[in-house]
């Protein structure tokens, strides 16, 4: 299906051709991965596409002890940041495991929390580290917690004609992001396991992904990393309770029992994964 390319240069232009309804339904861009696929298939239909790339959220800073990264910076620059390695290895893992290093150059934070797939590698450690997204409309901006922003496939709690403008993470040394596929580049992870110990009294959050309908945080098995360095036994018990919490579901790419399994195991190579991070660790 044929469409017309729109490249506004100011957010306000941008959010004034995506609420004008002259030419047809219109539909926001940014890398392009996904939603060049969804329209090539037709699982997505518009006649205007609006380019998000000259707007000026290709960018990263630090807001205290917040990463704030605008919705449109690629992959490969917010993996390549020594301070974000530094502060935040769990994200560094989730973005090194989107996709290929090219795929990278193109794909955005914004679109992987547009897109909102249950498979995603990076709602999980988002998930994890409390991380906020900024929406702005029309109306003016307002913010959501990542938990309740995506829903399920596809589905998010984006209204009609706002955008995602930046998503604020909290910091966490200590966490990790780990998963398993059956092709190790470009191939789904059929689970993904994100963990982060943060210094207020809240301690350690557990997000899976590759379950349905979304991405979720596992109360029962945070409640059970209790301590700041968990023992064997410790650890045990959360991966349990992780594996028997979540709605897996049998695909192409794995078993319901199957992800269980594997739930457990990278519930305890996450945990490990992160206290190796910690100096000393
Ligand atoms: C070969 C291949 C391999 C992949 N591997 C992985 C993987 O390993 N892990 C993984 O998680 N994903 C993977 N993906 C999915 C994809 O690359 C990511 O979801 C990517 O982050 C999407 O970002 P984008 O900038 O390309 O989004 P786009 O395709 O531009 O947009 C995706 C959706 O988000 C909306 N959107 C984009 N930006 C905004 C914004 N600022 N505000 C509001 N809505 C917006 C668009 O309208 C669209 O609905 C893969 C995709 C491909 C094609």
């Amino acid at each position: 299906m044929p469409f017309t390319l729109e490249q506004p240069t100011t957010v306000e232009e941008a959010l004034r051709r995506l609420a004008d309804p002259t030419g047809g339904p219109a539909v926001a861009i940014a890398g392009g991965t996904d939603l060049l696929l969804d329209l090539d298939e037709g699982r997505v239909s518009a006649g205007r596409v609006v380019s998000l790339r000259r707007l000026p959220w290709n960018r990263l800073q630090w807001q205290g002890d917040s990463l704030v990264v605008g919705s449109t910076l690629p992959f490969a620059r917010l993996g390549a940041d020594p301070a974000v390695r530094a502060r935040l290895p769990g994200l560094v893992d989730a973005v090194d495991a989107v996709g290929s290093l090219a795929l990278r150059h193109r794909a955005t934070l914004g679109g992987n929390l547009g897109r909102a797939a249950p498979a995603s590698d990076v709602v999980p450690i988002l998930l994890a580290l409390g991380a906020t997204v900024r929406l702005v409309g029309i109306g003016g901006h307002r913010d959501v917690p990542v938990g309740r922003f995506v829903r399920s496939s596809r589905q998010t709690d984006l209204a009609p004609g706002e955008l995602i403008e930046s998503i604020s993470i909290p910091s966490a040394p200590v966490s990790a992001y780990v998963w398993q596929r059956v092709r190790p580049a470009n191939d789904v992870s059929q689970v993904g396991v994100a963990v982060a110990r943060s210094d207020s009294p809240s301690g350690w959050h557990v997000a899976l992904g590759g379950v349905l309908p979304a991405p979720t945080r596992v109360v029962e098995a945070e409640a059970l990393l209790a301590r700041r360095r968990p023992n064997d036994a410790e650890v045990e018990l959360a991966a349990q309770a992780a594996a028997q919490r979540a709605t897996f579901v049998t695909d192409k790419r794995a078993t319901e029992s199957y992800r269980r399994r594997l739930v457990s195991t990278l519930v305890r190579r996450a945990v490990a994964r992160a206290l190796r991070t910690e100096v000393g660790g």
